[in-house]
């Protein structure tokens, strides 16, 4: 049945891929032809939207329609009909295709190419996607499966599906088709099929906007029409003829051999079938088995015609013979049933997809195996491969610079800028930065100078001044430390601190305490801190016990302990910003690749950007701070828990100002149990009003807390700490009283800044942000000015505030109302 090539003898490795693929069949798939006969239909759809989509409806599909669009009780309808087996293997197919996919999205790389500038990709998807399911005689729901999937898992936020109407099916498309879309949760679904529903997608009508890349199979017609849209949408690639090729030794099973060669050659009588063996003896087992299966197939004249024609046994010497001749054909499925199939699979080359040894056959990946079948035909698989969430992604380089990064390479933009006489190109870096010496460089090192009155004290980037360079690692090159100005001022509501200080009597405590531990300070601290850490548990309560919690010198300890345990180079964590900017930082500082995702306009989160954001970047980590800070925004558990669900890797909640928060069950500490993965951070610098004595905390399933031992110091919270955090804890009762009055103080605050026409964020935290102003520094001066000092952080625009005492929170109302008078 098969005609046979015998290579035997033959320099196969050494004749060249193209030379090769000449002597192996293939059928042409003549799209140059086709264009004639669709580009009338396309141009039409074009000048005349939908009126025309229907039209060649009426006339190809023999269905008259008022509207593509398919109502949603046929998709519902259609999905409650759907045969259960069928339905629960679409859900599985679904699953493992997400599961595969999602792997495949690429992470957001920020690159220092040197100091003070960076390149970062982004992948964004496209807005729309339009996806063809050809559904003739036959329909294809596996198809929508494998189209919408990466659509989905890209994130791109409106899909449409078209498919041709038939009119045994009421002028609809196939039901299976339309029970597919609405399992998979698509709700815009047209009748339209060929030519004019390509141009329908790519074009848009009155009834389907147009989309930004088109994708899915379908015949010659299609594929002409996807060529004559390019320009306008991308698509995914021309689909020709079904291939397969299997690369078998003596071992191969000659009836798993004939099963697939029969399997593929039964979707056209075009499909090209190549069996490469190095054993003539499996040759003729196999068409012997060829005969036996035929004479029971459904489809045994297709078969019949695509294994007589453009298909055929190659005979090769051995199996590097073998994978020569497949790569020089390009296979779109590639076939390994040899000794070591999996390594000769991964000496392939060139292949849409390959199934390595006997139990995966191409069928389990038409629809199961979660690998895409859609896959490059006719010998494209040389340069392009299958459906992918890169089909529906770009990758946006964002180019950032500062003054000083631009100043360095200006010769080098001079040098290229004149060698192709582009002057404007020249001249466009030199009106930012001239040539000669560099004014800002006259500066006087950060390091000797004496700061103004007022001014804050920053040393410079480094390196700074003249002398050697210290080897200081090139990603920090440039960066300055972090820090809120620390400026003399009368009022100080610019770090968030409590202003109560500790009453005489708990001063007394912490000195007996520290007192005591002062006697054996030759002595190292328990480096375990378990008192303080039961101490700890006592206070959060939810039946936690000691052996989950940990503690630290401040929560930014705590954090970096994470980042240093979960995070690291070649892993990434995501945050939600406008947030706490020590989480980008102590992620570049531990080397962790940081994706910065947006909160919404109220500074919430958007849950299902939150979770696209998630589904896109897979972090190691998810950063979430709640209440927020520079917002103020608390989260709502609810919120919290979806992510905890969704995140692939560590979620940690920051609560560093839990006990302010208006609702007191706006915590994720009862969510503990259910994900241990889940970390709350908290810490006594806020409400218990010990910034002085850098206490952090963290409450986890205690595999964390182990996992967290081996990255700490030894000995990293000190003895005098610990007693003073205990001694503190002793007394939370009292303490805690000014988290009362700090609230309350903010919601009066909040609605007398509202009330004079500010913006003001929803606090739940010991701060407020507030705004907007077209010039924010000279607010912020105007405050420092009247001896007021807050913080300019946050959005552009905003400023925020820190609760103090009452008479603090007059002099800043005061204060203000003169700077804005
Ligand atoms: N998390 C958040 C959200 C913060 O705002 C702060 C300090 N401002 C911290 C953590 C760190 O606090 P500490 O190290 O004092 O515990």
């Amino acid at each position: 049945m098969l005609n046979r090539i015998d290579l035997r003898g033959e320099p196969v490795a050494e004749v060249g891929g193209r030379r090769l693929a000449r002597v192996l069949p293939r059928a042409e798939l003549d799209v140059e032809a086709a264009l004639a006969v669709v580009r009338p239909v396309c141009e039409d759809v074009r000048e005349r939207g939908g009126q025309a989509v229907r039209e060649h409806t009426a006339r190809f599909d023999k269905v008259d329609l008022a509207t593509t669009r398919v109502p949603p009780e046929a998709l519902s309808g259609a999905l409650a009909r759907l045969d259960h087996a069928v339905g629960a293997a679409l859900t599985e197919a679904a699953r493992r295709a997400r599961a595969v996919h999602e792997a495949q999205l690429p992470v957001q790389r920020s690159t220092p190419v040197a100091d003070g500038s960076t390149v970062t990709e982004r992948y964004v998807p496209v807005a729309r996607a339009g996806v063809y399911v050809p559904g003739g005689l036959v329909a294809y729901p596996s198809s929508v499966v494998m189209n919408v999937i990466p659509a989905q898992v890209a994130g791109v936020s409106q899909i449409a599906v078209a498919s041709p109407p038939r009119p045994e099916h009421g002028g609809l498309p196939h039901p299976a088709i339309l029970a597919a879309c609405a399992l998979l949760g698509v709700s815009e679904v047209h009748a339209a099929g060929g030519a004019q529903a390509i141009a329908m997608l790519g074009y848009g009508t009155e009834d389907c906007a147009p989309a930004d890349t088109v994708t899915g199979p379908g015949n010659v017609y299609v594929a002409a029409a996807k060529r004559l849209l390019l320009g306008s949408v991308s698509t995914d690639a021309e689909a020709g003829p079904t291939e397969i090729a299997i690369i078998a030794d003596g071992g191969a099973d000659p009836v798993f051999v004939a099963a697939d060669l029969i399997a593929q050659a039964e979707h056209d009588p075009l499909a090209a079938c190549l069996l490469i063996t190095t054993d003539p003896g499996l040759a003729d087992r196999v068409e012997i088995e060829l005969t036996r299966q035929i004479a029971t197939a459904r489809h045994a004249d297709r078969v019949k015609e695509a294994l007589t024609g453009q298909s055929a046994c190659v005979l090769v010497d051995d199996v590097g013979a073998a994978l020569a001749v497949s790569d020089a054909w390009a296979p779109e499925h590639l076939e390994i049933q040899t000794a070591d199939a999996a390594g000769v699979a991964a000496r392939v080359r060139n292949a849409g997809a390959v199934f390595v040894g006997p139990y995966a056959p191409v069928s389990l990946g038409d629809y199961l195996a979660g690998s895409n079948h859609v896959l490059p035909t006719g010998g494209t698989a040389r340069h392009s491969g299958g459906l992918s969430v890169l089909t529906f992604l770009r990758g946006i380089h964002v180019v950032s610079c500062d003054r000083a990064a631009l100043a360095r390479v200006a010769p080098h933009i001079d040098a290229l800028g004149g060698a192709e006489d582009l002057a404007a190109h020249v001249a466009a870096v030199r009106v930012r930065v001239p040539a000669g010496p560099d004014p800002a460089d006259a500066a006087v090192p950060a390091d000797t100078a004496v700061p103004a009155a007022g001014e804050p004290v920053r040393p410079g980037p480094w390196p700074h001044g003249p002398g050697a360079p210290l080897p200081l690692r090139p990603d920090l090159i440039g960066r300055e430390p972090y820090g809120a100005p620390q400026i003399e001022a009368v009022i100080r509501l610019n770090t968030n601190e409590n202003p109560y200080p500790p009453s005489p009597d708990l001063v007394r405590q912490i000195a007996d305490a520290a007192a005591a531990e002062a006697a054996a300070l030759n002595r190292y601290p328990d480096r375990d801190a378990v008192a303080l850490r039961r101490d700890l548990a006592a206070y959060l309560g939810h039946g936690l016990s000691y052996r989950q919690m940990w503690a630290a010198n401040g929560s930014n300890e705590i954090i970096q302990q994470l980042f240093q345990a979960f995070g690291g180079p070649g892993r990434t964590a995501v945050g939600f910003e406008p947030s706490y900017s020590m989480h980008p930082l102590i992620a570049q500082t531990t080397g962790t690749g940081w994706f910065s995702a947006a909160r919404a306009e109220d500074f919430g989160l958007d849950e299902a950007r939150a979770l696209a954001a998630i589904a896109q970047a897979r972090p190691d980590l998810v950063f979430l701070t709640s209440p927020n800070n520079p917002t103020g925004t608390a989260l709502a558990p609810a919120v919290i828990e979806r992510i905890c669900e969704a995140a692939p890797g560590m979620v940690i909640v920051d609560e560093a100002y839990a006990e302010f928060a208006r609702d007191p069950e706006a915590t994720a500490l009862p969510l503990l149990p259910g994900f241990p993965r889940l970390v709350v951070v908290r810490t006594m610098s806020k409400a218990f009003a010990l910034a002085g004595a850098r206490v952090g905390y963290l409450a986890a399933g205690q595999p964390v807390v182990d996992a967290l031992q081996i990255v700490r110091l030894p000995y990293h919270l000190s003895a005098l700490t610990q007693a003073a955090a205990r001694a503190a804890l002793a007394r939370s009762g009292e303490l805690l009283q000014t988290v009362r009055a700090i609230s309350q103080a903010r919601d009066e605050l909040v609605g007398w800044l509202r009330g004079r026409g500010l913006a003001v964020a929803d606090s739940d935290a010991n701060f407020v942000l507030f705004g907007t102003f077209a010039d924010r520094r000279a607010v912020w001066q105007g405050l420092l000015d009247r001896g007021v000092l807050i913080r300019e952080v946050g959005p552009p625009g905003w400023l925020r505030v820190s609760i103090g005492t009452p008479a603090e929170m007059d002099a800043f109302r005061r204060a203000l109302k003169a700077v804005l008078a």
